[in-house]
């Protein structure tokens, strides 16, 4: 448009230049016509040469006036003079004498009409040309720069592309020429690449942060969180009826897997995990089941549309799965499962709930005797609260207010002596009444509280015996009960090191240590006991032959035992039973090929001692002697029984009479 303005404006001028010179043209024509009629008339001093003219302006009806005067001053004038009107002066001359001067008188409207009426011609035809140069220009934009870019934006946000998993590049339907609009698609192809490549990375790391969430790296299974998502999921639609009609909870925990991750290091450990896992995954797989690693050496596995029966026959495969032993690095290892089953909704409708009573079922299939399943049974439920007491008050007390420590008298047989005492833990609770040891460790072991009560008997039995072993002047040993969990205990270590007990030499302490920490193999352990061995203390071995260790394990710790305590159990049956008699007689026979002592437990009667000594046993222990009893009651103990060894040479029996416990 501007350059049709231009165009016009520069055209006009041009033109009324044109016109303007076309009518002095004209009008000098007509002068030219008239000059020499009028040269005549002026040399007469007449003006007849006028009439020409007067006819041309007639003709010409731009030349408004003429005015004419001769040297004389005489003038003519025809028509009206205008200032606005353009003069067009012309001096008349002959022969070189000047006769006067003509003036013609043009109006320059009519130039202007006669400009309009072509301008406005220019005008259209400009406006039409530009606009066809405009429409042809477009046309041509369009055609080779305008489309491909449009097509262009359009493709750059079509979703399908954009959400595509992997780069897929911008085409237009163009043959390819080095020009701009090829370097901006390369540009932006490039762009998007680097987008893709970009989304891809975060992508593949956010689903590898969901898997670490989620799954365990070791085993590949889902992980306790992935678990407590599932259960919580499946619970909720079984309570909206829209879940499976029916789900149980089987946890499955590892038994003798501690001991191999400790005892063989954790890359044996982690490989029997993986093994485990496998074969687990492998049982199932047949059904409608899901399988997790809820921590540690516990497994969880949900079957979903089972009756009770098969959920059973699935929690033997699980058991059975593992009777193969493992293999690494040529050496075989065995370990087994213990499992607690609960099922949704009948045993709890939350996820805890399901969990934590499957978790104490378990403890009961490991205290059934291991590699073996456990179904939760509502009257289990005392059970446990009992066990969250028992656990909740070792925790929270100071143990002097809790426990009581009592003594045994260990007696030499052959000397009827008292050599020593065992240290046994007494806790009569003000509202659980009584709690029988074996129940209350049994519990403490299993939530890491049997180091606080052992190390705390520990102390109280030293510092007493000591006492006793100054007061008597008798060379006295104490036999304390260990758990075999106290080894692995994080506290142990520090205990040896800072006890300020462990700076004397305590060669006449005993630590009485179960045959389940002998057959373990446990490195830990071993190592633990030599620690002990350097501050003096000796170690027996309680409850032998409960086990399943044999006399070879005996000889294979026979550089760590000092005494073996054979179980009451065979004690009791002595004197019926020749296997029991026989058993006694090769423990012993072996021991004293190995220089270990020999101590039987749970004498009651004469009788019993009697044979005792007849299989050449040197020690007992039992309440033909004395019960265990408070360290009150001990004086009395110690002075009957001297009285009684010293005035006869079989000293009456059971001296003490005192209570159970
Ligand atoms: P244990 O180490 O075998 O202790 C001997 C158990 O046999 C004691 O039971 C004792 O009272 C009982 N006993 C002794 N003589 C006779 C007898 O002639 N006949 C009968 N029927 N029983 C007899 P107690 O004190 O109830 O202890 C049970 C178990 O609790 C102990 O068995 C031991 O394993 C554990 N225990 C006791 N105190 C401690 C302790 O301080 N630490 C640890 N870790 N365990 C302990
Ligand atoms: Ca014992
Ligand atoms: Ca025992």
């Amino acid at each position: 448009m501007l350059l049709a303005i231009l165009t016009v404006s520069v055209v006009s001028l041009y033109e009324y230049e044109a016109e303007k010179s076309d009518l002095v043209d004209t009008a000098n024509a007509l002068v030219f016509s008239a000059e020499r009629s009028l040269i005549a008339g002026l040399q007469k001093n007449r003006f007849e040469g006028v009439s020409i003219i007067e006819d041309g302006m007639d003709k010409l009806p731009f030349i408004k006036a003429v005015f004419i005067e001769n040297e004389r001053g005489n003038r003519y004038q025809y028509g009206a003079i205008d200032s606005r009107y353009y003069a067009l002066t012309k001096d008349i001359v002959a022969d070189d004498k000047a006769l006067g001067f003509l003036t013609l008188y043009i109006d320059n409207g009519s130039i202007r009409s006669a400009m309009v009426s072509k301008l406005k011609i220019i005008i259209l035809v400009s406006i039409l040309v530009f606009g066809c140069l405009g429409l042809l220009f477009s046309y041509v934009l369009n055609a080779t720069i305008v489309r491909h870019i449009k097509k262009i934006a359009t493709l750059a946000t079509v979703p399908s592309r954009l959400n595509a998993k992997s780069y897929i590049p911008i085409r237009i339907p163009r043959k390819r020429v080095p020009d701009e609009i090829t370097a901006l698609l390369d540009a932006l192809n490039y762009g998007q690449r680097k987008y893709k490549e970009l989304a891809i990375e975060k992508a593949s790391y956010e689903s590898l942060l969901s898997f670490q969430a989620n799954y365990d790296s070791l085993t590949n299974l889902p992980n306790r969180r992935h678990f407590n998502d599932y259960l919580e999921k499946q619970l909720g639609n079984m309570r909206s009826g829209t879940g499976p009609a029916s789900l149980a909870l089987l946890f499955i925990d590892l038994d003798g897997f501690k001991n191999i991750n400790d005892g063989q290091g954790h890359d044996v450990g982690d490989s029997i995990l993986k093994k485990t896992a496998i074969r687990f995954g492998q049982t199932l797989s047949t059904y409608d089941s899901y399988i997790s690693r809820f921590g540690g050496d516990e497994f969880i596995a949900i079957l979903e549309n089972h009756d009770r029966e098969t959920v059973e026959k699935a929690a033997t495969q699980i058991i059975n799965s593992l009777a193969e032993p493992f293999t690494f690095e040529d050496k075989k290892m065995s370990i087994g499962c213990s499992i607690g089953i609960t099922y949704a909704l009948d045993h709890g409708s939350d996820a805890k709930e399901l969990i934590d009573k499957a978790d104490s079922v378990m403890y009961q299939a490991k205290n059934a005797g291991r590699n073996t399943y456990v179904v939760f049974d509502p009257k289990m439920m005392e059970q446990v609260i009992f066990e969250n007491k028992i656990k909740q008050k070792l925790q929270s007390n100071n143990l002097d207010e809790l426990l009581a420590v009592y003594f045994q008298p260990l007696v030499n047989l052959n000397s009827m002596k008292v050599i020593g005492f065992e240290a046994l833990v007494r806790w009569f609770d003000d509202d659980l009444g009584f709690i029988p040891p074996d129940v209350f460790i049994a519990i403490a072991e299993k939530s890491g509280l049997a180091f606080k009560i052992d190390s705390w008997v520990f102390s109280k039995a030293i510092k007493q015996v000591d006492l006793w072993r100054a007061k008597y002047n008798e060379d006295f040993i104490v036999a304390i009960n260990f758990s075999p969990t106290n080894f692995h205990d994080n506290q142990f270590n520090d205990w040896l090191d800072n006890n300020p007990v462990f700076k004397n030499y305590l060669d006449w302490v005993e630590l009485e240590v179960t045959e389940r920490l002998m057959l373990a193999d446990d490195n830990v352990a071993v190592g633990g006991i030599h620690r002990l061995m350097e501050a003096g203390i000796k170690f027996s071995i309680d409850d032998f032959g409960t086990g399943y260790s044999s006399l070879g394990y005996i000889k294979k710790f026979k550089h760590i035992l000092s005494k073996i305590k054979i179980d009451r159990m065979f004690i009791n049956e002595l004197l019926n039973d020749d296997a029991d008699k026989a058993l006694v007689r090769s423990i012993v026979t072996m021991a004293e090929s190995l220089s270990i002592e020999v101590l039987a437990e749970g004498i009651e009667t004469e009788d019993q001692e009697k044979m005792l000594m007849e299989l050449g046993c040197e020690f007992g222990q039992g309440y033909f002697y004395s019960k265990p009893i408070p360290v009150s009651d001990m004086d009395e103990l110690l002075l009957v029984w001297n009285r009684d060894v010293k005035s006869t040479d079989e000293p009456t029996k059971n001296i003490g009479g005192h209570s159970a416990h």
